[in-house]
């Protein structure tokens, strides 16, 4: 699913930040916001720009980037940020319907990420990914974890059923799997399959013989994609920590079937194929977390390192389809600590 950037959201609550006379803190679905005190009140329409949007150069949002621009000019890549303001933890911005130039009586939901012209931060992309083959081949659909602050209700959906819960590993997406159309085998990033040669995705197919393995499994009636985190020296600032690039699977897909392997049958099968898969953090048999609960457990570090962790991602145990997301049950809880102190910076 697109982020929704920008939309008009509901305040459902208004907090007095303690010491605080112009600022107070609201709440908009699982994220809150220091805003203007008096501004809104609970039950108030607003248009909420979540972290990473990058809000259109016109005179309403000049007021974020007057500061850290001595002549007034927009800084390269601005983007709005978590931060901590009169000591409490801000993400996003919330404006009047008129001042984002909304009309009243707009839909609480309504995405206008592009009726507004908003952008999104992107991380840079980095040098040794090799060149594009082409598009993403129809071998599973394209890796996304949506945010839980932006759809809360997903822990009502997960409540009660066995669960698991993963380390974000941080590093790069990418899918390898053969292609029935073209009967070849694509090694993908987030959105292209890439040329083979001597870049990161290739040598992550050759170094665990994903052609030779899957075409195995092919060949016994199995048409299996796996879907891994790239990490390790060359991949973002190698948080985990390691000496040579590897793979951590988070996803496996049977292209047989049209759909994802269950987390156990994902880690007998990378087992089998001698492919590594994301920790786990924790498993349980009736998933009962609040949000601040697991906004909690995603602050730590990686294992071994005093790198701090971006965060974790929660599923079922056995894949369900979320009403809330529009398809598969699984969501990530980002670090606040790693945000705040601009982990996902370049
Ligand atoms: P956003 O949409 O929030 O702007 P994004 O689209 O870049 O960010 P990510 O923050 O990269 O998404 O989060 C989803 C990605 O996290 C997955 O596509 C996958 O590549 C990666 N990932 C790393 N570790 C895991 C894990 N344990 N489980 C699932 N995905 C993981
Ligand atoms: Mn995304």
């Amino acid at each position: 699913m697109q982020r929704k950037l920008a939309s008009v959201q509901r305040v459902l609550e208004v907090h007095a930040i303690e010491g605080a006379d112009f600022v107070e803190l609201a709440k908009i679905n699982g994220w809150q916001c220091v805003v203007k005190k008096g501004r809104f009140r609970a039950g108030d329409l607003g248009v909420y720009f979540e972290i990473d949007a990058i809000p259109p150069d016109a005179p309403a949002y000049r007021f974020l980037w007057a500061k850290d621009s001595p002549e007034g000019t927009r800084p390269a890549r601005y983007r709005i940020r978590s931060m901590r303001l009169r000591g409490s933890l801000s993400q996003g911005l919330l404006l009047p319907l008129a001042e984002a130039g909304v009309p009243d009586g707009t839909p609480d939901g309504t995405d206008v990420t592009e009726r507004l012209g908003v952008g999104k931060y992107e991380q840079p992309v980095p040098t040794n990914m090799g060149d594009v083959r082409g598009a993403f081949p129809p071998i599973a659909p394209k890796t996304d974890e949506e945010r839980v602050q932006s759809a809360p209700e997903v822990l009502g959906e997960l409540a009660g059923r066995p669960y698991v819960i993963t380390l974000k590993c941080d590093g790069t997406s990418a899918t390898f799997g053969w292609n029935p159309l073209d009967e070849t085998f694509h090694a993908c990033g987030r959105n292209w399959s890439i040329l083979e040669g001597d870049n990161l995705y290739w040598r992550m197919a050759r170094k665990y013989d994903l052609p030779g393995k899957l075409a195995g499994l092919a060949a016994a009636g199995r048409r299996i994609t796996l879907q891994a985190e790239i990490v390790g020296p060359g991949v973002q600032k190698n948080r985990l920590g390691l000496s040579t690039p590897e793979l951590r699977v988070f996803s496996v897909w049977d292209a047989t079937r049209a759909r994802y392997l269950d987390d156990s049958a994902m880690r007998d099968l990378c087992a089998s194929l001698d492919v590594p898969v994301v920790p786990v953090v924790e498993a349980g048999e009736a998933f009962a977390h609040s949000l601040e609960h697991l906004l909690a457990l995603a602050e730590r570090k990686y294992p071994g390192t005093s790198n701090e962790a971006e965060g974790i991602v929660i599923r079922p145990r056995v894949e369900m389809r979320s009403a809330a997301l529009g398809g598969r049950l699984s969501f990530k809880a980002i670090s606040n600590r790693f945000l705040l102190k601009g982990g996902d910076d370049d």
